[in-house]
């Protein structure tokens, strides 16, 4: 377990306190406004039980949506906060705003309740990172805690802002997601296997290079794949490419070779005639796509020799799908890689919004040891790039 150099809701006394916490709760809400998908809320309740059980007063806070800065009826937090009370089995006050005397007073009238503050993207100053709006907000409560992992790579007022004026400490969640995904970089059991998918190249060069440092093997798949065969010399027809990141991608596979890093390409490829759900398609080797057919997973061959590397690891990130999961007839790739993951005898971690959503579509969610909630963060996390939400809070 690495040791965390900035301070938990542990190492403080929250008996009694008033504390603010920002949680990610931008939850996908349907037409009729009820939340599609909970996994979010139930991620914070480890924390805000842990403030009830303790004798804390929480005041929770999050963004939902994109709604620029004012007001969006559709994007109000009550919907949130009637799941967030089921889930607690307490009462819950969602406020219509987050700052000002009308806010001040329901915390002081109310301290049976845990309170939700409004959609902090109702105010322009959240990603302004406003001094005064932060200041605000910071003094609702005593102390600060921030939970919001997915959003740690942001410096907005709530996650920020707001760490000038209070002691400020992160929850059990960001705990959890910084424990385990910083332990990745410093001392995996090995072998350590990433396998990273995903359509664009370059938002994975950062994590290529980082595991370039650590990982044993890394097996690629899902468009990114295609600009490392292309690189190679190699015919790819109309899959997805980046041309202009070539000559980046045949540097990190030399430096590959140097730190004796195995960087594996499928051996064959399910090929469509058009990017469409309903293209025809066939599997060819890896040599052999056509020109004008294009790659949209990887083949049965690729699925069996991963799995054969998978089945030997003591640690596995995945990051990215290996095919366009979303249509039935290239998901096959996707869902046997994440199988294999799911039987290994190895410590599985898993990132990424895309890969997140195709565990759940294959019900393989919880054969994971741990699914990240932070697409972006955890990537900038892996780089080895600093979070400034986490840079903010009081060290140890
Ligand atoms: P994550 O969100 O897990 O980090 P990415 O956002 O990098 O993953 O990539 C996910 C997307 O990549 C999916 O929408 C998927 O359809 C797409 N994708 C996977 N394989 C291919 C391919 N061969 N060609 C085009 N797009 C692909
Ligand atoms: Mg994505």
């Amino acid at each position: 377990m690495i040791e965390l150099p900035k301070k938990t809701i542990r190492d403080i006394d929250v008996s009694g306190k008033k504390v603010l916490v920002r949680v990610d709760f931008n939850v996908p809400l349907d037409i009729e406004r009820n939340v599609v998908d909970d996994t979010r809320i139930r991620g914070a309740l480890p924390t805000i039980r842990y403030l009830l059980d303790n004798g804390a007063r929480p005041i929770l806070m999050s963004h939902l949506g994109r709604p620029k800065g004012q007001v969006v009826e559709s994007l109000r937090m009550a919907p949130v906060g009637r799941r967030l009370a089921e889930l607690l089995d307490r009462p819950v006050l969602s406020l219509k705003e987050c700052i000002g005397p009308r806010v001040k007073e329901a915390v002081e009238e109310n301290p049976d309740k845990v309170i939700l503050l409004e959609n902090l993207r109702f105010y322009p100053g959240e990603r302004e990172n406003l001094a005064d709006f932060a200041k605000q907000l910071a003094e609702l409560a005593d102390i600060y805690v921030n939970d919001a992992f997915g959003t740690s790579h942001r410096a907005h007022a709530s996650t920020v802002g707001v760490t000038v004026f209070l002691p400020s400490v992160m929850g059990l969640l960001m705990e959890k997601e910084l424990e385990t995904l910083g332990g990745l970089l410093e001392s995996p059991e090995r072998p350590f296997v990433v396998v990273l998918g995903g359509n664009k190249v370059s938002d994975k060069l950062g994590v290529i290079d980082s595991f370039l440092e650590i990982a044993d093997t890394i097996l690629t798949g899902g468009g990114m794949c295609f600009t490392v065969i292309s690189s190679m010399g190699l015919p790819i027809g109309d899959s997805v490419v980046e041309e202009d990141q070539i000559k980046q991608i045949s540097s990190v596979m030399k430096k590959a070779r140097r730190k004796g890093v195995k960087v594996v390409v499928p051996m064959d490829f399910v090929v469509a005639d058009r990017f469409d759900k309903d293209a025809n398609f066939r599997t060819v080797p890896t040599e052999s796509i056509p020109d004008g057919w294009l790659g949209l997973d990887i083949g049965p061959a690729t699925i069996q020799k991963y799995c054969e590397i998978l089945s030997e690891a003591k640690t596995i990130f995945w990051n990215g799908p290996m095919g366009v999961f979303e249509w039935p007839s290239f998901e096959n790739g996707t869902r046997g890689i994440a199988d294999c993951i799911a039987l290994a005898d190895a410590t599985t971690v898993v990132g990424g919004g895309d890969s997140d959503a195709a565990l759940r579509q294959f019900g393989l969610e919880d054969d994971m040891d741990f699914v990240s909630t932070g697409g972006g963060a955890a990537m900038r996390l892996l780089e080895g790039k600093k979070l400034p939400a986490v840079e903010a809070l009081t060290d140890r």
